[in-house]
């Protein structure tokens, strides 16, 4: 397969790209801020053996995507898998202190900048405009299950659309060939979780919220994701998967 992973410098999308070169695709690393961070992942990939490219977009930006994707096909050939994990997250909130540019912002690149790289992947991938198919993985989240933890209403909106989006979209390009499915990550440790986490006493109240009892590591989700882009997924569409330790538990603490 052919990979392009939105968000591909650090987290999740790191992880993951790391693992899809492991296994033999080619990768399409994008990142908005974090180049030497995206290029550290590219040479680590090639120096295993692997082959990929790391591509500056902002996917809050329309014509960004269609370079970014333009960009990926120049470098690899045409795309036969996508995996949107850029996204970003707010400082707690309380809704009487929004602020209408950051919740622009936030839906900007959460929601709205995910659905056009599922518009760009569609137009290529759909057989109905002569594409091969392919597989698309929306990386959602459990706050769109609990409306979010406290001051994160915002967030897990965001994101709640896109569980709701990727469910019409998935049966919209069905019969051409294209599967999409949401991934819900409960709480992870990566660069969006470190501050939350470095509190001891914050990090053992969420882990008493997570029915296993511990935070989840990137490696976990990029095997979950892993798989919903493989052939051993080619029945599953227009879902959404919890990768979330057994899902939120009152807390104890
Ligand atoms: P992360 O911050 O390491 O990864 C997010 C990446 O997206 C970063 O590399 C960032 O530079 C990139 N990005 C942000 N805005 C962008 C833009 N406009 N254009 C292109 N790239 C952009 O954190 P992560 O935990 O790996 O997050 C990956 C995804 O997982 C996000 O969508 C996040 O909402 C979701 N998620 C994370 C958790 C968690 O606990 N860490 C839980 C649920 C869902």
């Amino acid at each position: 397969m052919t990979l392009l992973i939105t968000g591909g410098a650090s987290g999740i999308g790191a992880e993951t790209a790391r693992l899809a070169a492991q296994r033999g695709h080619k990768v399409a690393i994008n990142y908005r801020s974090r180049e030497a961070r995206a290029r550290k992942v590219v040479a680590d990939i090639a120096a295993n053996g692997g082959q990929a490219v790391a591509l500056p977009a902002d996917v809050s930006h329309e014509a960004d995507i269609s370079g970014l994707f333009d960009a990926a096909e120049q470098a690899l050939g045409p795309i036969s898998h996508l995996v949107n994990s850029a996204g970003i997250g707010t400082s707690p909130t309380r809704v009487e202190d929004f602020d209408a540019g950051v919740l622009a912002r936030l839906f900007a690149v959460n929601t709205v900048g995910l659905m056009l790289c599922c518009r760009e992947a569609a137009r290529r991938m759909s057989t109905r405009r002569g594409g091969k198919g392919g597989v698309i993985v929306n990386v959602s989240s459990m706050a769109a299950t609990i409306g979010g933890r406290p001051g994160a209403s915002a967030y897990a909106a965001s994101k709640a659309a896109v569980d709701s989006f990727t469910m019409g979209f998935a049966k919209e390009v069905a019969p051409e060939g294209i599967r999409a499915v949401s991934l819900r990550p409960g709480m992870i440790e990566t660069e969006m979780t470190e501050r939350t986490l470095a509190d001891r006493e914050v990090r053992a109240a969420i882990e008493s919220t997570i029915a296993m009892g511990r935070v989840g590591q990137a490696q976990e989700i990029a095997n979950a994701i892993l798989w919903l882009l493989s052939d051993e997924a080619s029945f599953i569409s227009g879902v959404t998967l919890d990768a979330s330790g057994g899902g939120f538990v009152f807390g104890k603490r």
